[in-house]
């Protein structure tokens, strides 16, 4: 019965390069916090496209902005100014209380953006000697898949076979003041940290770490980069990961839900003495900051706020956290998150009970092996948490 779906299946792995291990199902039509299989059969969506669907699939009110930008003008490239790109900016900035920004389409590219912004910064502005700048990452980043990306990286299988890797990088143990302190010297450009760590499984660095390290990289001029392409856009239950402990970040790298879930867009903002450093010729992306991506981003950050994403992933994030807590399996090591952003973690392999918990109607990714994430939409309503929470405690129990 499900012949549509395994062929789909079979064409896809023929063709396709084989970089990703997904789940045996195929989604063909999705709405708020439900998909759908070509058979018809209905599921949950516990992952969000990795936190880019905070406003859950397919907001209408971000469909319409990309009907009728699409009906306008979809592309310009930056040769030409755009319509769209003035309001965007303007938006992006009084959001994030910084004043400049800076569009590309990805998430690993605008971590690349921040990387070169960060050691320009440090030649131009901090006055390191040429080819000196050291940018300090932490062990269990991650921050994409690029080079400068996977060079940041301490997952061997995220480099073996790509070296020779970026130089001037150094890695201290996440949420280790001591040992940031240590790595720091006359060279370093910044520090660039997940504010909690996704893909490392949902990983929160100690309390007041960092308030301590942005108190710390400003007493040794050296920038504090947050990247919160995953846990921005009110995924914690904060509109930024890094309002929890009220860290303002020399440079916020955004993505991911930025646009919806609907078309990518991805940014660095910062101060002017900081993002100053680029110049024309310096940067640059041919479909960064086309029109249609900021038109739909312009939605998207409408219906976080106008919806109060932030405050639901808080609310909601909590009645699930609790719901959670109360199973009772001496599988289950912990249970840790903020808002909406709750990870599982297990003595034993994560895989199958993403699996099971597929065939019972909900979908979510194992990551790092013995963590499931659980990161639906924000839109989730306390019934469908309900709902999600019968099939949970069959699987886990
Ligand atoms: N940084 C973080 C914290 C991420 O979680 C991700 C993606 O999962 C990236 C960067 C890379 O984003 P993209 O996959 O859009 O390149």
């Amino acid at each position: 019965e499900n012949t549509k779906t395994k062929q789909i299946i079979e064409q896809t792995d023929k063709f396709g390069a084989n970089n990703y291990h997904p789940l045996p199902i195929v989604i063909a039509k999705a709405e708020g916090v439900w998909v759908e299989s070509p058979e018809g059969n209905r599921y949950m969506d516990m992952l969000s496209a990795y936190s880019a669907v905070n406003q859950g699939h397919r907001h209408p009110k971000i469909i319409q902005a990309l009907k009728d930008q699409a009906d306008k003008v979809t592309l310009t490239s930056r040769a030409f100014h755009n319509d769209q790109l003035g309001p965007w900016y303007e938006k992006i900035c009084q959001l994030t209380n910084k004043n400049m920004a800076l569009p590309m389409n990805t998430g690993a590219e605008a971590v690349e953006t921040a990387l070169k912004a960060a050691r320009r910064w440090g030649y131009d502005v901090k006055g390191i000697a040429e080819n000196q700048a050291e940018i300090i990452a932490c062990v269990g980043n991650f921050h994409g898949r690029t080079m400068g990306a996977v060079s940041l990286s301490s997952d061997p299988e995220y480099k073996r076979g790509f070296g020779p890797m970026l130089p001037g990088i150094n890695l201290i143990p996440y949420g280790d003041l001591e040992a940031l302190k240590g790595a720091i010297t006359p060279n370093t450009a910044a520090f660039l940290i997940e504010p909690i760590q996704g893909e490392a499984g949902i990983i929160l660095p100690p309390e007041g770490f960092l308030k301590a390290a942005s108190d710390l990289c400003k007493e040794n001029n050296v920038l504090f980069i947050a990247d919160e392409i995953q846990v921005g856009l009110a995924r914690t239950g904060k509109m930024f990961a890094c309002d929890w402990e009220d860290v303002n970040p020399d440079m916020l790298i955004l993505g991911k839900a930025l646009g919806g879930g609907v078309f990518p867009i991805s940014c660095v903002v910062a101060n002017s003495d900081i993002l100053g450093v680029f110049n024309p010729g310096s940067h640059g992306s041919t479909f960064g900051g086309n029109p249609l991506a900021c038109a739909v981003s312009l939605a998207a950050l409408a219906v976080i706020e106008e919806e109060k994403l932030a405050e639901r992933s808080l609310e909601i994030g909590q009645y699930f956290f609790d719901l959670l807590q109360s199973i009772d399996n001496p599988k289950i090591k912990t249970i840790r998150g903020r808002g909406l952003f709750i990870g599982v973690e297990l003595t034993e392999a994560a895989r199958p009970y993403c699996e099971q918990l597929k065939e019972e109607g909900l979908l979510c990714k194992e990551t790092h092996d013995t963590v499931i994430r659980f990161a639906p939409p924000l839109t989730i309503t306390i019934e469908e948490i309900d709902w999600a929470f019968e099939k949970i405690k069959t699987v886990l129990s």
